[in-house]
């Protein structure tokens, strides 16, 4: 599933690509995604110029002259600009063509993805009006992070997945910022010392601009969306040793999600 670092390296490329240019038309395949794809965005978009790409938590914002386009890629999906005559294959549910003959395509296989069309600011619409300040902005520091962890009994790392705690946090980067921190994830929030909070907080900003920097990849192959996230510490390595003690990792459920840590090296 694409995290924050991916949502954002995608962002960036499409800013490059996709700034200036001229929407010609809109076809909608498969309108069931996680919400249908509004029918209407044909008449919307057409003659319309994307102005900007951003990104808000782990939501891309078109600015599309007249309104936003906000997409989420859900679990599997993906948005690449082809030339116009690449023939659309089975999970291409969305074509932005372009006046120049490009065309945006949103594959997702799993159909989890979430495409809208609002004229109200991105920031004020119901899906991104919860999400918490951005980790890769000073907002999230360690002051912000032992406020909101006072009252809080929850397992440290479902606080950081939390996305009205912290925008777009997910998994894996979870894993690897308290491994880092050299906090265990299962202890309750409240329990974090002002240091702790000020020390992840500095390991959840590093992980995920280490992972921006070293462009972990998410891309389409086959027709089916390949991820291949980068070499992790402890995500996904349950049964390895440390990195840093050579003891054995533990892999526990939290939240239902895999969680796995040192039990010498996060305390
Ligand atoms: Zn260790």
């Amino acid at each position: 599933m694409p995290e924050l670092p991916e949502v954002e390296l995608t962002c960036r490329r499409l800013e490059r690509e996709l700034t200036g240019k001229r929407i010609e038309r809109v076809m909608v395949r498969a309108p069931k995604l996680r919400f249908p794809i509004p029918q209407e965005l044909h008449a919307l978009l057409t003659g319309r110029t994307i102005r900007s790409v951003g990104r808000r938590g782990k939501y891309l914002l078109f600015d599309c002259e007249t309104g936003w386009l906000i997409v989420h890629l859900g679990m599997t999906g993906f948005l690449r600009l082809l030339p116009g005559t690449t023939p659309p294959g089975r999970h291409d549910h969305l074509d932005i063509v372009f006046d120049d003959g490009a065309v945006l395509r949103f594959h997702d296989p799993r159909k989890f993805g979430t495409v809208v069309w609002t004229t109200d600011l991105p920031a004020t619409h119901p899906l991104l009006a919860a999400i918490g300040p951005e980790p890769l902005t000073a907002a999230v520091d360690g002051a912000y992070l032992f406020r909101v962890s006072r009252t809080r009994r929850v397992a440290v790392k479902q606080l950081l997945m939390n996305a009205a705690i912290v925008a777009g946090v997910g998994n894996i980067y979870a894993n690897e910022a308290l491994f880092r921190a050299g906090i265990s994830p299962d202890r309750p929030a409240s329990s974090l010392s002002r240091p702790e909070c000020e020390r992840l907080a500095h390991t959840v900003r590093e992980v995920l601009q280490e992972s921006i920097d070293q462009g972990s990849t998410y891309r389409v192959e086959e027709e089916t969306v390949a991820y291949h996230p980068l070499d992790f510490d402890v995500y996904g390595r349950g049964k390895d040793a440390c990195t840093r003690c050579g003891g054995a990792l533990k892999e526990i459920r939290l939240g239902n999600r895999s969680t796995v840590f040192c039990p010498r090296c996060q305390t």
